[in-house]
């Protein structure tokens, strides 16, 4: 039985604050930080919120279950 992980977020649309389980949130690994960011729907408003996730937060929304998107760049049309 594992635990359900709760995580808090804040939506910046109607500032809203609220806690979520680890199916609600998504995060998406970029090739750098820049990239790299955590989204959700907003329970309150339903606004898509996106915010970078740093290397702390990867580790806790991997670390609880949140399903990862690894994205890839293809450099085949040079530097
Ligand atoms: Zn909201």
């Amino acid at each position: 039985m594992a635990p359900t992980v709760l995580f808090k977020a804040a939506c910046p649309d109607c500032h809203g604050r609220f806690e979520l389980a680890a199916g609600a949130l998504r995060l998406a690994i970029g090739g750098t930080s820049k990239t790299t960011f955590y989204s959700f729907t907003c329970p309150d408003c339903g606004a898509l919120v996106r915010k970078p996730a740093g290397e702390r937060i990867v580790e806790l929304l991997t670390g609880g279950g949140v399903s990862t998107m690894r994205l890839h760049f293809s450099s085949s049309s040079g530097e």
